[in-house]
């Protein structure tokens, strides 16, 4: 089973598009996140945002099985809270996915929304990292989402693995870990949708890898609707080359296209896919350090989620 756990929908979606696209692209289930950048959508319009979130109510009905509606609010409006509650008691979403964007999670007028999302104990997806505005990098900062920890029942991702500052964002993630929080039962994990450009991805990628393990990760193929299954399978293939450099095994990346994501949503366990071939290596891979054996399929944090000896 694969999971996509970071889609986006226009409103220009149907059901049968959605399906078809995650059939080509050999998806089994996906994260749809309400509209929220054009087509008459847009995150300062609160009206539009709950017209997103009726919208992807209608999309995803009846196919609980696969489609996976995530509500988007934006906190700065005061009926936020609200929406929230009313998209998943109501509408029957199942997470959120909020963008800071002239607002800092840390905000006081922002915790009554996280208040309902530890009320309903929802996943929740952040942008984090640099953002298409130009001007809201800085509310995205991986640190500063750290507030949610005071709202004990939510689950995060970080999306993009919060670049450009992607050691920050392992900083975040590893805190649980140092403290002995498993990973599935962490605050934090981190979508590898992209995020970085080609010529960081690998060596961000190595180092979430070898820092927090593939528990921790989880794929996103960040693409907008309608789009052709083709569109999504070929970023699934941009991480799997990447894995496949990496020397992943099996398991390891059936926890990063299944079970770190299928942890966050609380979603019944599945069996292992079957492994893919791995790819030839191309020849500036096959020159560069290989990472120690097993290194990257469990994090040197090891099996125990415990700070070992190799701390410093
Ligand atoms: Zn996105």
């Amino acid at each position: 089973m694969t999971i996509d756990a970071h889609l986006h929908c226009t409103g220009r979606e149907t059901t049968g598009d959605v399906l078809r696209a995650l059939d080509d692209a050999d998806i089994d289930q996906a994260v749809l996140l309400a509209p929220f950048l054009g087509d008459g959508y847009a995150l300062d319009d609160a009206a539009s945002l709950r017209r997103a979130n009726d919208h992807l109510a209608q999309l995803v009905r009846g196919h609980a099985d696969r489609l996976i509606g995530f509500a988007v609010v934006n906190p700065q409006h005061g009926g936020a809270a609200d929406e929230l509650a009313r998209a998943v008691e109501t509408l029957g979403l199942r997470g959120a996915k909020m963008v800071p964007s002239g607002w800092y999670p840390s905000d006081a007028r922002v915790q009554p929304v996280f208040a309902v999302a530890a009320r309903l104990a929802l996943p929740l997806l952040f942008h984090s990292g640099i953002f298409i505005d130009g001007r809201s990098g800085r509310f995205c900062r991986p640190c500063e989402f750290e507030v949610l920890r005071d709202h004990p029942g939510v689950r995060v991702a970080l999306a993009h693995l919060g670049w450009p500052w992607t050691d920050e964002a392992i900083a975040v993630g590893l805190i649980d870990r140092i403290h002995g929080v498993a990973p599935a039962d962490a605050v934090f994990r981190f979508d590898i949708s992209f995020g970085p450009p080609p010529p960081y991805r690998l060596e961000v990628l190595r180092r979430a890898l070898d820092v927090l393990g593939p528990e921790s990760l989880q794929f996103g193929s960040d693409c907008f609707l309608p789009c052709s299954g083709q569109h999504i399978a070929e970023r699934r293939g941009w991480v799997e080359d990447l894995l496949d450099q990496l020397g992943l095994d099996a398991a390891a990346r059936h926890q990063v296209f299944t079970a770190t994501a299928a942890t966050w949503l609380r979603l019944p366990p599945a069996a292992p896919r079957t492994a893919r071939a791995p790819a030839a290596a191309p020849a500036c891979a096959a020159a560069a350090p290989r990472p120690a054996a097993g290194s990257l399929r469990s994090g040197w944090l090891g099996a125990s989620g415990r700070i070992g000896p190799l701390c410093c």
